[in-house]
């Protein structure tokens, strides 16, 4: 077992961490992050990002990650490989993270920034389609169906708010639903309900997305009749929920029910001091690569002003 003493830990290396670790290694803070399992984080696993401010033509995610990686090295943060395994907050002065099990880091303050995960179906064709026609967030990719008829899986108040955005962009949105009612808040089930273009088949599950390299199509199944049908799409939406990756801090974090860390409104102060948390951990709401950088910039400074209030900085 090996440790040391930093002044500034970040975990997580999405758009939250990186962007967390150029402010606080700006700030002479010499911030140490590690990246988990996923260096770069979610959007290493997309294709064309065109939402986010700073690239006219647009990026691939990958080389995106790739640059705000960079851009937090040009300024000396030591970005290193490792996931963090354990959390000891016990002590509010100095918080214990344990990498990988068996290296010790102690930090006055420690930035949370481990994103959230998507659930998915978990069908092969889902998979192997992904970023080409199948997504998990109409925000970041209904653009690229306009005009063209989608489909989305899930009852809940995210599949209603994504559908009746998908809604507006689209020709025609079917709303893939398992049983014989919504989930979603009532306001909700209206809106959809009341969206000419937006059809819901109820009682229905996914089969397969059809496509090689492409969608070209759904294929679904009334659970009742057992009759299976195409539906000729070329987007499917998976709207199923999410997974914040907050696990390993839950024994000492505050969070709601579904493991969003819980945040001081206006702030990314968690429930324990020096402790703050960034991005999607924390945002079950918007969930974008620039609100996710944005919470990154203000743990930084959070940070900073809370070392300088210690007189540790
Ligand atoms: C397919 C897809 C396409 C998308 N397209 C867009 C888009 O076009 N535009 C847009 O704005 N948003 C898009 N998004 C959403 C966007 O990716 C997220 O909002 C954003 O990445 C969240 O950033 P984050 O830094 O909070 O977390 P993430 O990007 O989820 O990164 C989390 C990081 O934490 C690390 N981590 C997790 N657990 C640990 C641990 N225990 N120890 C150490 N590290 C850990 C992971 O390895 C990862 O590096 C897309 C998402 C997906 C899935």
């Amino acid at each position: 077992m090996s440790s040391e003493k930093v002044s500034c830990l970040i975990i997580g290396s999405g758009p939250a961490g990186y962007t967390a670790a150029i402010y606080a290694s700006r700030a002479g803070l010499n911030p140490v992050l590690y990246t988990g399992g996923q260096p770069g984080g979610q959007l290493t696993i997309t294709t064309d990002v065109e939402n986010y401010p700073g690239y006219p033509e647009g990026v691939q995610g990958p080389q995106m990650m790739m640059d705000f990686e960079a851009q937090a090295r040009r300024f000396g943060a030591d970005i290193r490989y490792g996931l963090a395994t354990k959390v000891d907050f016990s002590d509010s002065t100095l918080h214990k993270v344990w990498i990988d099990g068996d290296h010790l880091i102690e930090s006055p303050t420690v930035i949370i920034a481990t994103g959230a995960a998507a659930k998915w179906l978990g069908l092969e064709s889902e998979q192997r389609l992904n970023g080409h026609g199948v997504s998990a967030c109409a925000v970041c990719d209904g653009f690229f169906f306009r005009n063209q008829e989608v489909a989305i899986v899930g009852g809940g108040d995210t599949a209603c708010e994504e559908a009746s955005y998908l809604a507006k962009l689209c020709k025609k949105v079917y709303m893939i639903v398992r049983r014989d009612e919504l989930r979603a808040s009532v306001i909700m089930q209206e809106r959809v309900k009341s969206l000419p273009n937006i059809e819901i088949l109820w009682n229905t599950e996914t089969e397969e997305v059809l496509g090689t390299n492409e969608v070209v199509g759904v294929k679904v199944k009334n659970v009742q009749t057992g009759e299976s049908t195409q539906l000729d799409v070329t987007g499917f939406f998976v709207a199923i929920g999410h997974k914040p990756n907050t696990d390993i801090f839950k024994e000492y974090i505050d969070m709601d029910a579904a493991g969003y860390i819980q945040t001081v409104k206006g702030s990314t102060k968690t429930n324990i001091t020096g402790v703050f948390a960034c991005g999607d951990a924390q945002d079950n709401i918007y969930r974008q690569a620039i609100t996710a950088a944005g919470t990154g910039c203000m743990a930084a400074l959070d940070a900073e002003r809370y070392l300088a209030e210690k007189g540790l900085h």
